[in-house]
């Protein structure tokens, strides 16, 4: 049994290891592929859900290493982060996404996501600020995308440049709201301008009572609070149906649109505002 035991204690090292070098790995592929510019934002449209009219855009990195293949960022993003490269990206990131942006009808705005780790930086706020300054991108029309996680680590520090940001007329939404720990007191402690159901809420909304029920609450209490809201990872018309008849105003998902590239999302938008 002893034998086994360290047997188990060894595979689980040697695992550990194979892990920790693939990190490093994908960390000095990340660090090249940052440098050659090689990561590109994709755009998801959100919809107005009553009538399916885009309203505006996500952008979603997208990378694809000549040796790793696809790495999603569910994985790249966390290990920028941890290795210190997340500020570098984001900037590749939201230049390029503006710099597509810029070209789209002037309603439409653009969705950009920050990083827990972003929002302690006191550097943020003028990061982005130099970058719309540079690609001339209107601020009004960026809506910036951020999790309770970030606002838990340093909450003055995330206040501070959340703050700066709005001073300037960009939007602060709540993402993946009702997921992690999440506390009714943050929205009383911060404005946001607009909520994120979670996906898990939307894809159970037709199966179970409870998820009904919350996300009814989630829209009264939007309404109260003066806050737009998107039901993200719609998939399915009759999941639109239940959201418009709850009275949610915003809608996201493959239904209307899986990310795609800035030329792509061009044909759609061309599509779409067609006649
Ligand atoms: P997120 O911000 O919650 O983004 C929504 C995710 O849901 C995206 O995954 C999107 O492709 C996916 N999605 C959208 N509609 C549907 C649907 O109908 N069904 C399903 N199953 N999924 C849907 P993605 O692109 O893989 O991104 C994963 C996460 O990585 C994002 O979650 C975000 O946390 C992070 N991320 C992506 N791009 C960036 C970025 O540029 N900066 C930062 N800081 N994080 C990013
Ligand atoms: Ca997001
Ligand atoms: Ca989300
Ligand atoms: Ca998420």
């Amino acid at each position: 049994a002893k034998r086994s035991g360290r047997g188990k204690v060894m595979v689980y090292t040697r695992e550990m290891e194979e892990a920790a070098r693939r990190v490093t790995h994908i960390e000095q592929a990340l660090r090249r592929a940052v440098a050659a510019e090689e990561v590109e934002p994709h755009f998801q449209p959100i919809v107005e859900l009553k009538t399916g009219h885009v309203i505006g855009f996500e952008a979603l990195a997208r990378w694809t290493d000549r040796d790793l293949g696809v790495i999603p960022p569910n994985v790249f993003i966390p290990i920028a982060e941890e290795r210190g490269i997340i500020g570098a990206l984001s900037q590749l990131l939201l230049r390029k996404a503006t710099e597509t942006a810029r070209n789209w009808p002037d309603e439409l705005f653009l969705s950009f996501n920050l990083s827990p780790s972003q929002l302690v930086d006191q550097n943020t706020a003028q990061q982005v600020l130099a970058i719309l300054a540079r690609t001339g991108f209107d601020p009004r029309r960026l809506e910036i995308e951020i999790t309770e996680t970030g606002l838990m680590t340093d909450p003055a520090s995330a206040e501070k440049i959340v703050n700066d940001l709005r001073a300037v007329g960009i939007r602060v939404s709540l993402d993946d709201f009702g997921t992690g720990q999440s506390s009714l007191g943050r929205l009383r402690e911060f404005h946001f301008d607009k909520l994120k159901i979670d996906r898990s809420f939307v894809s159970s909304i037709l199966e179970d009572k409870p998820s009904e029920h919350i996300i009814r609450a989630i829209l009264a209490m939007c309404e109260g609070l003066g806050m737009n809201v998107v039901a993200e990872g719609i998939e399915e018309e009759a999941q639109a149906d239940r959201l418009v008849e709850f009275g949610c105003a915003g809608g996201q998902g493959y239904l209307f649109g899986k990310p795609s590239d800035a030329e792509a999302t061009m044909a759609y938008l061309r599509e779409a505002y067609r006649g």
